[in-house]
């Protein structure tokens, strides 16, 4: 079984992380892709705009169309949420043989040697580092990497965020993730 870790917050979830999950998936021939929204990410400043179950929600609803994709609730409750407590939690599951990889966009990446015990989620994973719009990473010699340049995606939940607060619908949101958005009034959506 080869399972990749996709961590993020997800404020909201978009089609670009729908499309670099499949495109990783294709082109490593993984079985599952596991989309695990932080509840505490330390990487953020300041607190998510959408609550921890309203962006797992969205995540599910984003992925009911791909059985390779499940929305794990992983990093639920606790306090901070640090990835290498994600993987060792992952990797427990899973049988010696497994293969486990750590799916993550170039500017997420670029912040790697900033990571609580970095060396030790380098040592546990193989990263695949997707292509984005404007992001140059280098990679350290403690980490193996799988690069994949093939997608130049300029979207990011930001802009999804200040398109909504201006009421108007962005591109690059799933329908059923939209709906929900605006039934829900997330993100200071009015009509
Ligand atoms: P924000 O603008 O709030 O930071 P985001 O679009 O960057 O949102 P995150 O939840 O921060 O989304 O990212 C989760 C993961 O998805 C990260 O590894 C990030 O690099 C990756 N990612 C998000 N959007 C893209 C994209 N357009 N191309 C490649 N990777 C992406
Ligand atoms: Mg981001």
């Amino acid at each position: 079984m080869r399972l990749a870790i996709f961590g993020g917050t997800f404020d909201p979830i978009h089609g670009g992380h729908l499309a670099v999950a499949s495109q990783a998936a294709a082109e490593l021939r993984l079985d599952r892709v596991w989309i695990v929204p932080a509840a505490h990410p330390p990487h953020k400043s300041g607190a998510t705009r959408a609550g921890y179950e309203d962006r797992v929600r969205l995540a599910e609803l984003a992925c009911a169309g791909d059985e390779r994709f499940f929305v794990s609730r992983i990093e639920q409750g606790g306090g901070c949420n640090y990835s290498i407590d994600t993987i060792e939690k992952v990797r427990a599951t899973l049988a010696p043989s497994d293969e486990l990889y750590f799916l993550i966009g170039a500017d997420a990446f670029a912040e790697i040697r900033s990571w609580h015990r970095w060396r030790d989620v380098a040592r546990k994973v193989r990263f695949l580092v997707v292509s984005r719009p404007g992001h140059r990473y280098d990679v350290p010699p403690e980490a193996r990497v799988d690069r994949i340049d093939s997608l130049d995606l300029d979207i990011s939940s930001s802009e999804i965020r200040r398109t909504l607060a201006e009421a108007v619908r962005p591109d690059g949101l799933p329908d059923t993730v939209w709906e929900y958005i605006a039934e829900r009034r997330l993100y200071g959506v009015r009509f």
